[in-house]
């Protein structure tokens, strides 16, 4: 099996272990090298070996993980960052113009509001966050502004909101905006944005794609061509590519991708169900819950709900405080998606750069970025953490 094109045709989890990822043609290394070289000998001058020339341009692991990336989110070309911001970057500077305007969520990751409002304002170009979840407030808001690009999130950090793709793509598109979806949360596995009409998907690949917490990386995924020749030129002439140790970690990681959320959402779902009605909590967001107000929309975009999940503590913020210090197998640390489960009190931490903004998150929320443990040692930890407030 050396043909994996057209891998549309295979299911996600094959394409997720073959695309891109085939043997070495000269050892029969069943996992591809990693190409550590910054640049490639020539045949005479120009003629390059596989059109490798010098690894900022290409660098075979790096074109290993874009072909799975690509495949993964159903995209004809895909990009791979040295972050997430540094994709985001590329795709912003390869879109944006002065005078342009980008219009989000008003619960997008903290660090895209900071990029677009710190880098992108002092070039012009303006930033506008609404409540996308109500369709009304979002055809007004595009109406009014026209914005180059709508970006979207979902489910949105740390409330889990849910946004309609389709809904949004088909309103943005009608006042001829690009359409990004930053689908690091939900993963190609759980939500297919370029089937849902986005014009762009990025990522950070950090957190659920590597999947083991040993890699930063970011990527930028789309069909149309034009815009990805623009893409590719930033990439090649900014730089922030990503080495090739970080690209082979991160198709590596990809690989379990599909087990590994299979996992991640049945134990989220299991500690959501064992928080729901706990005394010392006032609220869980979590899309696989059925009192979750975006339920049912979770349910048709998305193939499972998730490892991500927010709770809101009674005793406000002393008590959110407590329970996050608490936990045992829960980790404190910023960051999500790995193997192992992560607690997160996002108002000192994931989301201090957007205090004093539209963006603050309350502090007696907490986010648990729930790993694929054992389901019971996880709902334990979280029921000895409020037990003990
Ligand atoms: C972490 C994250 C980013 C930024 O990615 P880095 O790899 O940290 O640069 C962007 N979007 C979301 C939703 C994230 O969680």
């Amino acid at each position: 099996m050396t043909e994996h094109d057209p891998h549309i045709l295979q299911g996600f989890a094959t394409r997720a272990i073959h695309a891109g990822q085939e043997f070495d043609p000269t050892t029969g290394a069943v996992t591809p090298p990693v190409y550590l070289t910054s640049t490639f000998v020539q045949r005479s001058i120009g003629d390059l070996r596989g059109g490798y020339e010098y690894a900022r341009g290409g660098n075979p692991t790096r074109d290993a993980l874009q072909t799975q990336l690509a495949s993964l989110e159903s995209g004809a070309r895909a990009f791979s960052f040295a972050s997430g911001l540094a994709a985001e970057d590329a795709l912003l500077r390869a879109v944006l113009r002065p005078g342009d305007h980008v219009l989000m969520g008003n619960d997008v990751y903290g660090g895209t509001h900071r990029l677009v409002r710190r880098i992108f304002g002092p070039w012009q170009v303006e930033l506008t966050t609404v409540e996308l979840g109500d369709l009304a407030v979002a055809r007004e808001a595009l109406e009014r502004l026209r914005p180059r690009v709508l970006w979207l999130e979902t489910p949105s950090n740390p409330l889990m909101k849910v946004t309609d793709i389709t809904a949004l793509a088909e309103l943005a598109h009608a006042v001829g905006a690009l359409v990004v979806v930053d689908n690091t949360f939900a993963t190609p596995y759980l939500q297919q944005p370029l089937v849902l009409g986005a014009d762009v998907v990025v990522h950070s690949t950090t957190k659920y794609l590597g999947g083991h917490s040993d890699v930063l990386g970011g990527a930028v995924v789309t069909n149309d061509l034009e815009l990805a020749e623009q893409v590719q030129f930033h990439q090649f002439a900014a730089g922030a590519v990503s080495g090739p140790m970080d690209a082979w970690l991160t198709s590596r990681g990809i690989k379990t991708l599909a087990v590994r959320m299979e996992r991640h959402s049945a134990n989220a779902q299991a500690i959501a169900e064992a928080l729901q009605g706990h005394p010392a909590v006032t609220r869980v967001y979590y899309p696989g819950l059925p009192e979750h107000p975006d339920h049912a929309l979770a349910a048709r975009q998305m193939r499972l709900f998730g490892g991500m999940l927010s709770l809101e503590l009674a005793g406000g913020d002393a008590a959110a405080r407590a329970f996050a210090e608490s936990l045992r197998v829960f980790q404190l640390a910023e960051s999500l998606g790995g193997v192992e489960s992560l607690v997160n009190y996002p108002s000192e931490m994931t989301h201090a750069s957007v205090r004093g903004t539209e963006l603050e998150v309350s502090d007696a929320i907490v986010r648990l970025s729930v790993g694929i443990e054992d389901a019971a040692d996880l709902v334990a930890d979280v029921e000895q953490g409020l037990a003990a407030l």
